[in-house]
């Protein structure tokens, strides 16, 4: 590994240093070599992931860390929170040169961890491993894990579950959180910390006139591109809140999170969300409450020159952006899922009457866009019980494909629509074999969702391409993790 050991050089107010604490018992789970290579693993550092990613390897080039932060939890205001069940273990250059977290989850409980255990259960480890995999692997911008461990040791959840750790990489584990835990708790500190955020990962702003301005712009157009990306999608997050969006705009702390099997807007698929206020028609929407707060965060960092009113205003026009850029990629990318030209005027409209049908006839939202990309139209319709509805909607869908060039539209469908996306009862199963010890199915569905939009019949199992039917209990997932 390549050390780039830059979050210690920070105050020390912002952190506190401690070992992993082992596990009982650890034992391999998974591995993704394939990441272990981008990350310059050597040989060595590959023969050691059990001890690595199970904390009873550390490394002399990086002291473990755990980050203070704060949040918005569900609404409101929760104070200081933290890294309560997780280390920085080391950050270190990619390939392309780019500083990587490693983030080991599950490694004993901090000054941080509240009332909390600090542990993680398989679980939740094995969803977080594979949907940070299949966002990565769909193209959407998401922490992902080198490795995760199981072990022998019971953790107390609504059950005794196995306990497990997960060695996550991100880009970044900088959250909106950070911000609110300086401004409100040590704001002396805050005009350095937000010059280092702006030099590792925005420095191009550092030319920029007003560098804050356009960093601020600039974490807001990102996340405003990673939403639009979970929405066309299917996915929802499940909690954000403002503890676990980062500044960089890649996917992070994703426990309760589910990619949409019916395509039911209002679908809330945490459970412990008894509001819906993070169902995935909201995430948008909260994505601008979330970035709206944390601009509040810059405010004292106004220049000496500048007027303060003019620099709250300045701030806010940042966030005015938001919504046209969320427009832009969610809407460009809709009509490539439909395989209709973004510059046709009614190309949205007809996009919207698909989805209405979708909704309205409790559709699979990623089978029937595969079945829109095959010409399937008839078994479509046989699935519609308003059948006119759908025979107008193809109306309108062929007549605007009509003159173009259907097979570069096609071409664009097949990139941008996955056979495979990684359903909670696909989940559900590779867990229960994996509390049992096999990791079998954990490694199918890694191997299958590597390449979600190519066919792989000899790997696929037929509960991969559609929802459980609708009789059958849904698997249900909450905070508990
Ligand atoms: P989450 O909603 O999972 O992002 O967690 C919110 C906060 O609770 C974070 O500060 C976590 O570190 C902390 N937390 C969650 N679960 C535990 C746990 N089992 N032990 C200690 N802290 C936890
Ligand atoms: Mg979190």
């Amino acid at each position: 590994m390549h050390f780039n050991s830059r979050y210690s050089l920070l105050p020390a107010k912002l952190y506190h240093h401690q070992q992993p604490l082992p596990l009982k018992g650890a034992k391999a789970g998974h591995f993704n070599t394939a990441l272990a290579d981008q990350l310059q693993w050597s040989e060595e550092d590959k023969k050691s992931w059990v001890e690595i990613c199970s904390g009873q390897k550390t490394f002399a080039e990086f002291e473990p860390l755990a980050m203070v932060y704060a949040g918005h939890q569900f609404g409101q205001w929760a104070g200081q929170l933290g890294d309560g069940r997780g280390l920085l273990i080391a950050q270190i250059l990619d390939q392309n040169n780019q500083t990587i977290d490693l983030h080991l989850k599950g490694a004993g409980s901090t000054p941080y961890s509240r009332m909390g255990d600090g542990r993680a259960v398989l679980r939740s480890v094995i969803r977080e491993y594979l949907a940070g995999h299949a966002l990565n692997s769909l193209g959407i911008p998401s922490s992902n894990a080198v490795g995760f461990t199981s072990s022998e040791q019971g953790v107390q959840r609504e059950k005794l579950e196995l306990g497990a750790m997960m060695l996550r990489t991100s880009d970044c584990h900088i959250r909106l959180g950070h911000f609110e835990w300086i401004n409100q708790y040590q704001g002396n500190l805050l005009p350095e910390f937000t010059q280092k955020c702006i030099e590792w990962h925005y420095p191009d702003c550092l030319k920029a006139e007003q560098p804050i301005l356009a960093f601020a712009a600039q974490v807001i157009q990102r996340t405003a591109v990673m939403i639009a990306k979970w929405q066309l999608a299917g996915f929802a997050h499940g909690v954000m809140n403002t503890d676990n969006l980062n500044i960089t705009g890649s996917t992070l702390d994703f426990g309760p999170y589910g990619f949409m099997e019916r395509f039911r807007p209002n679908w809330i698929n945490n459970h412990s969300d008894y509001q819906g206020r993070y169902t995935y028609q909201q995430q948008p929407s909260i994505g601008h409450w979330n970035l709206w707060q944390w601009l509040n965060n810059l405010i004292p960092l106004c220049p000496a020159h500048y007027e303060k009113e003019q620099w709250k205003e300045d701030l806010a026009q940042c966030l005015e952006h938001y919504e046209p850029t969320f427009l832009e990629h969610y809407k460009f990318g809709l009509s490539q899922k439909m395989g209709l030209p973004s510059f046709h005027q009614d190309s949205f409209d007809c996009a919207m009457a698909f989805l209405r049908i979708l909704q309205s006839e409790q559709l699979d939202y990623t089978q029937n866009f595969i079945r829109l990309q095959n010409k399937e139209y008839e078994a479509i319709k046989d699935d519609c019980l308003d059948r006119h509805q759908f025979e107008l909607f193809l109306t309108q869908y062929e007549s605007i494909r009509d003159h173009q060039d259907t097979d570069a539209l096609d071409a664009e469908m097949a990139k941008a629509n996955p056979q495979y996306i990684l359903r909670n009862h696909m989940a559900q199963k590779a867990i229960e074999l994996a509390e049992r010890n096999d990791f079998s199915e954990v490694e199918r569905l890694f191997t299958l969702l590597s390449q979600p939009f190519t066919q792989q019949p000899e790997l696929e199992s037929t509960a991969d391409l559609g929802p459980l039917p609708s009789d059958v209990p849904e698997v249900m997932v909450s905070c508990s993790s």
